[in-house]
């Protein structure tokens, strides 16, 4: 007769039972503690964040919401549900939370899900402004479900082109207007936007999933008070788990967003991340996640003025944030061959297209920088200008040169000084 598997198997570590995947994993903590991470959609979670994340809570199902759900034995994970919309809607200072979308993509489908039709028209920022794929790329479900009109930066200025934004909203009335990108480094002027979307009639939303970090300490202006709802990733700038959230002050829109995310379209939520999303709002409450942002933003002040020593040019002449747009085209370089020279010198970025690129968007001519992971590691302004340094320095030597692995050399040594993972 065959025995039971055991319970005990079930114990064994990691390495034990699946070495492969064990020894990819220290290989990324590797890469981790070796790189300079200027991803800026990038950020290194707490210990605690990853505790909590890798915790039992991944085996409960609680389809529906604390007090409401469809399966028994929700006692505990309601608490822990309860705990990160309570700590959110403080940290924001919001009337009602919804933690469960389990990215911000889903975060922004189940507001438009919410709000739209089929058809319906939705004025976003331009994707080749700045804007995100969620935001009407013909690629995305946005693209091809609604009717996009893009709004975007002027020439000059590179800043958000406030009239033309109003002339659009009069021209095609949109039911939605959502402001937030991905790749604009100043601040939005969300009072304005109120302002143009009472007038034509349209509901405002803003995505902050880029900001919100910035957001919770006053780093950068709230959208709270001029949006019917706020969507966020948690993992930017905020530092907590992968996943999304949706904030909103009126309660008349409490029902159709919460039947959105459930049972419109999501499942279970994914309990062990909602847990970890209350420890990031439990950390950012803390006066030491003020200065970790206060340095974010310095750092991205320091690191703009360094590229533009260096020769580059600063998409918009600087940042408000904690992003920053490099042109590279003072370098004669594009943003993907800048990646993977950079790559070769275990520096991390990601080619961006800048406004009125002539590039393609695969090729593009510029590469978006983010403070929020170097910040964490706890470098700072001098640190800034070093990497800035090694920036010009890897794209003057080029591809497979000598010189790069001179200032892959400096990196290493560099990142040696700030360890991430003890
Ligand atoms: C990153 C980002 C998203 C999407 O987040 P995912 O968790 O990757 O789905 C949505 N909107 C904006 C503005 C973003 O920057």
């Amino acid at each position: 007769m065959a025995s039971a598997p055991s319970v005990r198997a079930h114990a064994a570590p990691l390495a034990e039972v699946d070495p492969l995947i064990a020894s990819l994993i220290e290989k990324e903590v590797e890469r981790q503690e070796h790189n300079l991470e200027l991803i800026a959609s990038e950020n290194i979670a707490s210990r605690a964040v990853r505790e909590a994340m890798s915790s039992v809570l991944t085996d409960k199902y609680a389809e529906g919401y604390p007090g409401k759900r469809y399966y028994g034995g929700c006692e505990v994970v309601d608490q822990v549900e309860d705990a990160a919309i309570e700590r959110v809607k403080a940290l924001y200072g919001c009337q009602f939370a919804n933690v469960q979308p389990h990215s911000g993509a889903q975060a922004n489908m189940a507001v438009y899900f919410a709000f739209l039709e089929p058809g319906d028209t939705l004025m976003a920022m331009n994707l080749a402004h700045g804007g995100h794929l969620t935001h009407g790329s013909p690629v995305n479900f946005t693209g091809k479900m609604y009717n996009v009109v893009p709004y975007g930066v002027s020439p000059e200025s590179e800043t958000i082109d406030y009239e033309e934004f109003h002339r659009l909203a009069k021209e095609h009335r949109p039911k939605l207007i959502v402001s937030g990108a991905t790749a604009y480094s100043r601040k939005f002027d969300f009072a304005r936007i109120r302002a143009i979307a009472d007038e034509v009639g349209a509901l405002h939303m803003c995505d902050m999933a880029h900001y919100s970090g910035l957001i919770a300490v006053g780093e950068y202006p709230s959208p709270i008070p001029y949006c019917d709802f706020v969507t966020s990733t948690t993992h930017k700038s905020i530092r907590g788990p992968r996943g999304g959230m949706i904030l909103w002050n009126d309660e008349k829109y409490s029902k159709p967003i919460n039947m959105s995310v459930f049972p419109g379209i999501q499942g279970g939520p994914l309990m062990h991340v909602i847990a970890a999303k209350a420890v990031c709002f439990h950390e950012a409450a803390q006066p030491s996640f003020k200065d970790y942002q206060r340095s974010v933003r310095a750092n991205a002040d320091a690191l703009a003025e360094a590229m533009t020593r260096e020769g580059f040019r600063i998409v918009s002449g600087g940042t408000d944030s904690h992003l920053m747009l490099v042109d590279l085209r003072p370098f004669g370089v594009t943003g993907k061959v800048a990646q993977a020279v950079l790559d070769e010198a275990c520096i991390t970025t990601n080619k961006n297209a800048i406004p009125f690129d002539p590039e393609k968007p695969f090729v593009a001519s510029g590469i978006r920088l983010g403070t929020p992971a170097v910040t964490t590691r706890g470098m700072g302004p001098g640190e800034m200008a070093e990497i800035a340094h090694f920036i010009a320095s890897a794209l003057r030597a080029g591809e497979g040169s000598d010189e790069i692995s001179g200032v892959r050399e400096s990196v290493r040594a560099l990142t040696a000084r700030f360890p991430v993972h003890f």
